[in-house]
């Protein structure tokens, strides 16, 4: 297996991916697939600003969940979007008519 020409989605910068996803669920293959090493590491230095600053507890689901909107936010472009909530991945809304 080869990851010389994968390139982030984040950084636009080619470079190593993850070993492994960071998480054990599709967020975690998302981040796999798209994020680099280097982004990454950014956010694990802001998570723990953010985890400092807000004393949160990764053991704790509500700071989980706040972790997990900044980390879409940080890495992904999409933590404006707040208030979404994560159980409701993979149901739709049925908004014919
Ligand atoms: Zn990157």
């Amino acid at each position: 297996m080869s990851d010389t020409t994968f390139s982030c989605t984040r950084c636009q910068q080619r470079g190593p991916s993850l070993e492994k996803p960071p998480f054990p669920n599709a967020l975690g293959q998302r981040i796999h697939a798209g994020i680099c090493q280097s982004c990454w590491q950014q956010w694990l230095q802001k998570q723990n600003q953010l985890m400092n600053h807000y004393g949160l507890n990764t053991m704790d689901p509500d700071h989980r969940a706040m972790l997990l909107d900044n980390l879409k936010g940080f890495l992904f472009n999409e933590g404006s979007t707040s208030q979404i909530d994560t159980s409701l991945e993979g149901t739709i809304t049925h908004i014919s008519k």
